[in-house]
C-alpha cells in the first residue's frame, strides 16, 4: 500500500512548510548525474547559493545530506587530529560541534552561555586569550533550540583577528535573517534545506572561504571521512581550484532533491533577500502581538530574538503537551516542544520561509487561544492583535 502522510501546517523548528513549487520541481524527470543538463543545474545552484550566502566563494555547494552533515563537513575538513577549537555553546547544537571535534581527535575548549541567551563576546575574547593556539572558533548563528541570534559578524571578526578559522552554523539563519558571509569574513558556513529555505530536508548548503579552502588543500592528514572530504567532493562539483574543470564521479547526487533546492533558491531570489528578511520580521511582530494579547510571552531578550523561531513561555497550570496535541489533532498544526532544560517549559513556534505568512500566524494564534480556553483560561483577542500589526504595516 502507498503511504499518504497527513496534511500539516509546519510551524515547529523545521522542517517548515514546503512551497508546492518545490515539490513540483522535484517530480520532474530524473536524469544522469553527469548529464550536461544536470551539470548546468549544478552551476546554477552554485550561483544561487552564492546569492543566498552573499558570497563570491568558489567553494559553495550543497552537501548531499542534512544539516548535520554540513556541520561535520566543516569540522572534518578544517581540523586535523590534535587541533584545538573554541566552541561556543548556548543551546543544543554547540554540543554537537563538541562531539564533532572530539571524534576527529581534536580538542574542544567550550565557552558556555545559558540557554536562551546569545554568545557572550567577552567570554569568547577571554577564551581566545587563554588559547591562542586554537585553530578554529565555532558558533551557532541562529540557535534553533532556543530562538536566539548571536552576533555572527563580531564572532567572525574575533576569529580572524586571532588568526583562527571561523565555523558558523546558520542552518536556521539562511533566508530568514541576514547572512553576509563575505562581509563578515566567515570561513566555513553551513546551512540546511528545510528551515528558512522551505525545501524538503536532506541537503546542506556549505560555503568555504579561499583561506579555508587553502587549509583544506594543504592538509597533511587525510580527512577521515571519505564521503565528506571536500578535496574529493570538489572534483565532482568543480569548486575551488578545479572550478569549471572536468568532473569525476564521486557519489550519485540526489538529482531530484537538487531540483527542489534550485527551485527553493529561485523563489528566494525572486523575492529578494531584503524582502524575505522583512517578511520574517513582520510575521514575527504579528505573532508576538497576538501571543501577548492572550498572556503569552517570549523568553528571549528582544535584541537577540530570531524572527523565524519564537520561544514562548508556557504559563503555570497549562499542560504544554496537551496544547501541542490539540493543535496537531484539531488544526493539523505542528509547533515544537522545548529541548533539554527547557523541556515542558516552552513552545517553539517556527515562522520559517514559506511558512512565514499571515495565514499561518492567524491559524496558530486562533488555535493556541482555543487550546488555552479549553484548559480553562479566559483569554481572547489574539488574532485581532496580530491583525492590528498587519494593518499598521499596510497589509
Ligand atoms: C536543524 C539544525 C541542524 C541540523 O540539521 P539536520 O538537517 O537536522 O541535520 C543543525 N544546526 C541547527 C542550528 C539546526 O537548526
Amino acid at each position: 500500500m502507498s503511504f499518504y502522510p497527513p496534511r500539516r501546517t509546519l510551524m515547529g523548528p523545521g522542517p517548515s512548510d514546503v512551497n508546492p513549487r518545490i515539490t513540483n520541481a522535484m517530480a520532474r524527470p530524473t536524469i544522469g548525474h553527469l548529464d550536461p543538463a544536470f551539470i548546468e543545474l549544478m552551476e546554477q545552484l552554485k550561483g544561487l547559493l552564492q546569492y543566498a550566502f552573499q558570497t563570491d566563494n568558489a567553494l559553495t555547494l550543497p552537501v548531499s545530506a542534512p544539516g548535520s552533515a554540513g556541520m561535520e563537513t566543516c569540522f572534518v575538513n578544517l581540523m586535523q587530529p590534535g587541533d584545538k577549537a573554541i566552541i561556543c555553546q548556548n543551546g543544543v547544537f554547540g554540543g554537537r560541534m563538541k562531539e564533532n571535534v572530539t571524534r576527529l581527535g581534536g580538542e574542544a575548549v567550550m565557552v558556555e552561555d545559558e540557554w536562551g541567551t546569545a554568545v557572550d563576546l567577552d567570554k569568547v575574547r577571554q577564551a581566545i586569550a587563554e588559547h591562542p593556539d586554537a585553530r578554529v572558533l565555532a558558533f551557532v548563528h541562529a540557535e534553533t533550540s532556543t530562538g536566539v541570534r548571536s552576533d555572527a559578524e563580531a564572532l567572525c571578526r574575533l576569529a580572524s583577528e586571532a588568526g583562527m578559522l571561523s565555523i558558523m552554523d546558520t542552518v536556521t539563519g539562511l533566508g530568514g535573517i541576514e547572512v553576509a558571509v563575505d562581509a563578515w569574513g566567515a570561513d566555513a558556513v553551513y546551512s540546511g534545506s528545510q528551515k528558512c529555505l522551505s525545501c524538503t530536508p536532506g541537503l546542506s548548503p556549505v560555503t568555504i572561504s579561499e583561506r579555508a579552502a587553502e587549509v583544506i588543500r594543504s592538509r597533511t592528514h587525510p580527512v577521515q571521512s571519505w564521503f565528506l572530504d571536500l578535496n574529493l567532493v570538489m572534483g565532482y562539483w568543480g569548486g575551488g581550484e578545479s572550478g569549471g574543470g572536468k568532473r569525476a564521479y564521486h557519489h550519485t547526487a540526489p538529482i531530484n532533491a537538487l531540483y527542489g533546492l534550485h527551485e527553493a533558491l529561485t523563489i528566494l531570489k525572486e523575492e529578494g533577500l531584503e524582502a524575505s528578511f522583512a517578511r520574517h520580521r513582520l510575521n514575527h511582530e504579528a505573532l508576538k502581538a497576538g501571543l501577548e494579547a492572550i498572556g503569552l510571552s517570549l523568553v528571549v531578550a528582544e535584541a537577540d530574538r530570531l524572527p523565524q523561531l519564537n520561544l514562548v513561555s508556557v504559563p503555570e497550570a497549562v499542560d504544554e503537551a496537551a496544547v501541542r496535541s490539540m493543535l496537531l489533532n484539531d488544526y493539523n498544526l505542528e509547533i515544537g516542544a522545548g529541548l533539554g532544560a527547557l523541556a515542558g517549559k516552552v513552545w517553539r513556534i517556527g515562522l520559517m520561509g514559506y511558512a512565514s505568512n499571515p495565514t499561518n500566524v492567524r491559524l496558530c494564534l486562533g488555535a493556541l487561544q482555543h487550546a488555552l480556553v479549553a484548559q480553562g483560561l479566559n483569554v481572547n483577542g489574539a488574532v485581532r492583535a496580530a491583525d492590528a500589526v498587519y494593518t499598521a504595516a499596510g497589509i
